[in-house]
């Protein structure tokens, strides 16, 4: 069988339990062989808010993805001269792992906004896709009536169902899970550590040091 790698691409400032929880559930579900977490760059230009310095970013996924054995974080698009676009992301790690089937994993915010995102269609075709839920996302009978219609024929609706039988992943499908669904973002965090309000419970213990060691996200 071919390995399977997924894919999670995000800002990740800060990696909170809602990724954890959820790269947990799609490792065990689809039977992943590595889940590769990918912090994206965010050049300053395009900042519309104020983001941490990559290296936090990629130094806290690190220490939370450390004990977990099939968790890596990959430093792909910091290390780009250009920030790279999902799409070329993916087809560089494709070229990387070419005996591997790829899986990019999202949250469903992103893939309500995904028409935007350069190339979409091809991220949708061309590669296996894994919707997570979100509070307030993926609820209702049409999910993906935001895709035109050879795009929605690729949907495989896996909520409320049992898991996928590892076998069955064969061809490039668009995957809508329910399995876990934790409703904690980033901005909550960022929002707490303000204030400076607890966050144990939003992030993992590594993190939480981190962020009070090096005092991120703290009023200037
Ligand atoms: P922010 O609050 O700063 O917008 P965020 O919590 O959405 O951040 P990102 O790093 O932007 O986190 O998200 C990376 C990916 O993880 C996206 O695809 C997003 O949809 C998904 N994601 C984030 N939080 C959750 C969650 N609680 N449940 C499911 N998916 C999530």
């Amino acid at each position: 069988m071919r390995q399977r790698i997924a894919v999670y691409g995000g800002t990740f400032d800060p990696v909170h339990n809602g990724h954890l929880k959820v790269a947990e559930a799609i490792v065990s579900a689809f039977g992943m062989d590595r889940m590769l977490f990918v912090p994206a760059y965010v050049p300053p230009h395009k900042r519309g808010q104020e983001i941490t310095s990559p290296f936090h970013r990629m130094a806290m996924l690190a220490l939370a993805t450390a004990g977990r054995e099939r968790m890596f974080v990959s430093a792909i698009e910091l290390e780009a001269p250009a920030r790279p676009y999902t799409i070329e992301t993916l087809q560089t790690l494709r070229n990387e792992w070419p005996e591997s089937q790829l899986f990019f994993l999202m949250g469903a915010d992103s893939f309500k906004d995904m028409v935007i995102w350069r190339e979409y269609e091809r991220i949708l075709s061309e590669y296996n896709v894994i919707v997570a839920t979100r509070t307030g996302y993926l609820a209702g009978r049409q999910p993906a009536e935001h895709l035109d219609r050879d795009l929605q024929q690729r949907v495989v609706d896996l909520r409320r169902q049992q898991l996928p039988r590892p076998a069955d992943l064969t061809s490039e499908h668009i995957y809508l899970t329910d399995y876990v669904n934790v409703d904690v973002s980033a901005t909550d965090v960022r929002d707490a550590a303000e204030r400076g309000a607890k966050i144990d419970h939003l992030v993992p213990p590594s993190a939480a040091e981190y962020i009070a060691k090096y005092g991120l996200y703290q009023k200037k």
